[in-house]
């Protein structure tokens, strides 16, 4: 049977850097979920659909064919042919996807791909619900979180090595709607799994976190 290690937490919490360098070390495929839900957000923006209208959303995403594919060792998101990967990670497009995850028929569609590739890889996979529904039997399950000031301060960090100008309370707030929206949907929602360790990465470098989950594993 392959390996799965889960990590799930909220947004800004630094799951994906951990994960991709934790695949990295191990030789496992990295598998990021929330491009996904991001690929289906984008895939929404750009057909012009009210993201708040459910049944239009489902029908809809019936016609987003999401894949994964990997470019030396890099994860690729290709939405109906189209190589998405930079374009999803604008902000509207986070946001889009923090509403369109909430249906039950987008879920369903994206739980089972992500089922499919830990099935075929050695994965290390992260995202909001993988210990608790997509991948319930996983070998180690990880819920990764950091205070909201802390994930908002890292997020303005990034913001501003690009050349932007943030406000750290807004994005502050963002984070903390964001984190009330995914923890209180009736479907899947974010919560840690009664098996996962929790790892608060507030005061912990990047390698620490990693090198906390690898003894975990180990
Ligand atoms: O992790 P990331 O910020 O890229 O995820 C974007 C959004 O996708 C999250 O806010 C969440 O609403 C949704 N998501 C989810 N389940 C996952 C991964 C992401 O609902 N497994």
């Amino acid at each position: 049977m392959s390996k799965q290690i889960a990590i799930d937490g909220p947004a800004g919490a630094g799951k994906s850097t951990i994960a991709k360098k934790l695949a990295g070390d191990l030789s496992f495929v990295y598998v990021d979920t929330g491009a996904m839900y991001r690929s289906i957000g984008l895939y929404m923006l750009k057909h012009g659909i009210d993201i708040y209208d459910k049944a239009a959303v489902e029908k809809a995403s019936q016609n987003a064919d999401v894949r994964l594919k990997y470019i030396d060792g890099t994860q690729h998101v290709i939405l109906n042919g189209a190589d998405v990967s930079k374009e999803i990670r604008e902000e509207q497009v986070g946001k889009a996807a923090s509403v369109v995850s909430q249906y039950g028929q987008v879920r369903s569609n994206l739980t089972a791909l992500q089922k499919k590739l830990a099935e075929e890889e050695n994965v290390v996979m992260d995202g909001r619900d993988i210990g608790t529904c997509v991948l319930p039997n996983a070998t180690l399950k990880i819920y990764l979180t950091a205070s909201a000031e802390v994930r908002g301060k890292r997020r303005f960090d990034e913001l501003k090595a690009k050349g932007e100008n943030p406000d750290l309370d807004t994005i502050i707030e963002d984070i903390k709607k964001r984190d009330k929206a995914d923890m209180t949907r009736e479907i899947s929602p974010l919560k840690q799994a009664d098996d996962a360790v929790l790892v608060d990465s507030s005061d912990m470098t990047i390698d620490e976190v990693v090198d906390k989950i690898k003894s975990l594993y180990a």
